[in-house]
Parts: C-alpha cells; sequence; structure tokens
C-alpha cells in the first residue's frame, strides 16, 4: 500500500512516516517544509534503511496535488500538514484558514477527483473546549475553540462530517491528540521547534540544555493535585502506532470515526517537570507566573474508544517519554543542525 503523509517531514509525521516504513508501507511525503527540514526525514532512513519520497510542495496547491495523485496511485492519506501555534494563529489567522482549513479541502478535493477515499485527520483535543467533567470521551460535545488554530481543527472536522454524509465512500478517520510528546528512542528523531517553544517539554528541554534560562509554569492556582495544570502527555511513538491502527480499521470501516488518543492519565506541570529532571539529572530553574490565557485546568482521555475499536493502546511511561525527550534533545541541542 502506497500512502501520501502530508506533512511528514515535521515532528509527529516523520514518527508516522518511520511507522509506516517501518510497517511495509511505501510512502511519498508532502511537505512544504515551513516548520520542519527534510533532515528528519534522513533520520527515518538512518534509523529504517528504507525512505519515503519527499515531494517538497504546499497542500494548497491542486496542481501538485493532481500531480501526484496521477503519479503515484496512493491508496491512502495520512493528513498532518498544518500550522499549529496557537499565539501566532491570534496574530494572523488567515494563515491558519488558509494552511489547516483551505489546505484540507484541496486536499479532500484531489483526493476525491483522483478516486481516493481513505484519510486520516490529525485534530486535538482542543476541540472539546472546556468539559465538565473528566476524562473526556469522544461523543462529549466540542466546545467553542478559544483561537483560530483550535477552531480551524474543528471546521475541518465538520468539512469532513459533511462530506461523508455526502459521499459514502469516504472513510475518515478523525484523530484527536492529547498532549504528544517524547521522541523516538534512538534520540536522533524528535521535536524540533521553530524558535522558542510554545509547549511544555520542549520548553523544559531547552532550559534543560541551557539553551533557555527558566520555565514559566503558567499558573499553580489551578483546582488539580498541586495548582498546575494537568495534561493527558502521550508519547508520539504511541501516537505514530495509533495511526497505522487508524489506517487499517478504515479499511474495513466505511464512514467517519473519531478516535481520542490518549494515555487515560493526567500528570501536572510540576508531575512533569520532576520526572524530566529525574531523567536528565538536571535542574530545571522555573518561575511561577500567572495562568496562560486560554488555558483549561485539566484535560486527559478517556482512551478505551481506541482500545476497543483499533486494539491500540498506549504503553509508554511518563518515564519513558521524557527520558527520550531529553536522549534526543541532549544528542541534539539545537535540533535538527546538530
Ligand atoms: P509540525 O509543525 O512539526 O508538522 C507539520 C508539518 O506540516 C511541518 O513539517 C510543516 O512544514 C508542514 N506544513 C505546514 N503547512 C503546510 C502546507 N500548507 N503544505 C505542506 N506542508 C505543510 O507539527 P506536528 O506537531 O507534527 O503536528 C502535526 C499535525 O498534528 C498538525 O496538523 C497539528 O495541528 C496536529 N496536532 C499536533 C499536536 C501537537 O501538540 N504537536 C496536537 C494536536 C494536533
Ligand atoms: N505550560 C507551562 N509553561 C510553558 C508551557 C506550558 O506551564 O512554558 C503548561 C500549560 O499551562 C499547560 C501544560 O503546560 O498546563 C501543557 O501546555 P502545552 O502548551 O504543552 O499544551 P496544551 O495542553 O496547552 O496544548
Amino acid at each position: 500500500m502506497k500512502i501520501l503523509v502530508t506533512g511528514g517531514a515535521g515532528y509527529i509525521g516523520s514518527h508516522t512516516t518511520l511507522a509506516l516504513l517501518e510497517a511495509g508501507y511505501e510512502v511519498v511525503v508532502l511537505d512544504n517544509l515551513c516548520n520542519s527540514s527534510d533532515a528528519a526525514l534522513h533520520a527515518v532512513e538512518a534509523i529504517c534503511g528504507k525512505s519515503a519520497r519527499m515531494i517538497r510542495g504546499d497542500v494548497c496547491d491542486r496542481a501538485l496535488l493532481d500531480r501526484i495523485f496521477r503519479e503515484q496511485r496512493i491508496d491512502a492519506v495520512l493528513h498532518f500538514a498544518g500550522l499549529k501555534a496557537v499565539g501566532e494563529s491570534v496574530r494572523k489567522p488567515l494563515d491558519y484558514y488558509e494552511n489547516n482549513v483551505g489546505g484540507s479541502i484541496t486536499l479532500c478535493q484531489a483526493m476525491a477527483a483522483a478516486g481516493v477515499f481513505r484519510l486520516v485527520f490529525s485534530s486535538s483535543a482542543t476541540v472539546y473546549g472546556e468539559p465538565e467533567q473528566m476524562p473526556i470521551r469522544e461523543d462529549f460535545p466540542t466546545g467553542i475553540p478559544t483561537n483560530p488554530y483550535g477552531q480551524s481543527k474543528l471546521i475541518v472536522e465538520n468539512v469532513l462530517r459533511d462530506l461523508s454524509q455526502a459521499e459514502p465512500r469516504w472513510r475518515i478517520a478523525l484523530l484527536r491528540y492529547f498532549n504528544p510528546i517524547g521522541a523516538h528512542h534512538s534520540g536522533h528523531m524528535g521535536e524540533d521547534p521553530n524558535g522558542i517553544p510554545n509547549n511544555l517539554l520542549p520548553y523544559i528541554s531547552q532550559v534543560a540544555v541551557g539553551s533557555l534560562p527558566e520555565l514559566s509554569i503558567f499558573g499553580d492556582d489551578y483546582p488539580t493535585i498541586d495548582g498546575t495544570g494537568v495534561r493527558d502527555y502521550i508519547h508520539v511513538v504511541d501516537l505514530a502506532d495509533g495511526h497505522l491502527k487508524a489506517l487499517q480499521s478504515i479499511a474495513e470501516r466505511p464512514g467517519i470515526h473519531t478516535w481520542n488518543l490518549g494515555t487515560g492519565d493526567g500528570y501536572s506541570v510540576m508531575q512533569v517537570l520532576q520526572a524530566f529532571e529525574q531523567a536528565s539529572g538536571r535542574a530545571v530553574p522555573y518561575r511561577v507566573m500567572p495562568r496562560r490565557s486560554g488555558d483549561i485546568a485539566e484535560s486527559w482521555a478517556d482512551a478505551s474508544k481506541a482500545a476497543k475499536e483499533l486494539g491500540w493502546k498506549a504503553t509508554r511511561s511518563l518515564q519513558d517519554m521524557v527520558t527520550d525527550t531529553w536522549r534526543w534533545q541532549s544528542n541534539h541541542p539545537r535540533g535538527y543542525l546538530q
């Protein structure tokens, strides 16, 4: 089977490309490298001895997509390409709607024209907004995202639902990721954010490696175990495996399906920080700051639907996640540049 992986040079896409190649799929990556470099794909090749075909280009480019589908005989698409920085999305909403919503629509149009109807979409737990209870199940109502990034994910989910209603040949997986962290255990692939990281783990690891002076903890007055925010962190390699299971599942399952990809466990910022300090043997200086606007107190998944329907369960612990993050960061203090 040949899979088109949009955004396959990025953090989650590259780990999933590796998993696909290891499982025997052929992979074509389409990435404009706006938030990545092809170094991630070189690392994939070095690890598994197989390579994906890399096409540098934009998912909004319909002519390019048509050519790829004409020339490559693609069976299914994993769609990671998109912009993901929440703060930037507030400043540049049009870029987010163009790339994330426009890109997804163009991709679906090209797929339909080529007769390719299997799609796995990278959604996010952000679509739940601020749920009243935990853990979060897929049948909870979606919320009102507080920023254009979250809106773009919810809009694409709704577009894909309408599409599957209109055309029964579509088989779509909406994968709602919780908080992906960690890195491949080799230490040669990992998260390599542009500029100052927005997310907790890359921030902690850049402080630990000496690239940033201290961590800001956004709020210690939440109604949680120690007052800091609680999230469901999931190892990126477990997440990648979830995509393979979803791909296999939609082959037998017409229609559109939603699956949470999380571990089912929540950890506070303080617990993650302590686990990281233990794994790295380094003290990470921090300062408690006011809450970050738009943040919720806690979020963790009910992961039982994916377990039952996909036969998928995250197996890696928080300790594995921080140990692998540190291995990557300490091997590559400046990301793929080093
Ligand atoms: P990433 O930025 O590392 O990867 C995205 C990739 O898409 C990058 O390689 C980028 O160059 C590429 N890209 C962006 N716009 C493109 C376009 N118009 N055409 C072609 N390529 C384009 O991000 P990631 O963390 O790997 O996230 C992958 C997907 O998962 C994204 O859709 C993101 O919104 C979603 N997601 C991520 C998280 C997370 O915490 N990392 C959580 C939930 C959902
Ligand atoms: N966080 C923090 N300092 C940071 C980045 C994040 O205290 O520099 C907290 C944030 O408030 C939240 C948790 O870490 O409680 C996870 O944040 P992240 O941005 O990684 O993911 P989110 O769940 O917001 O998408």
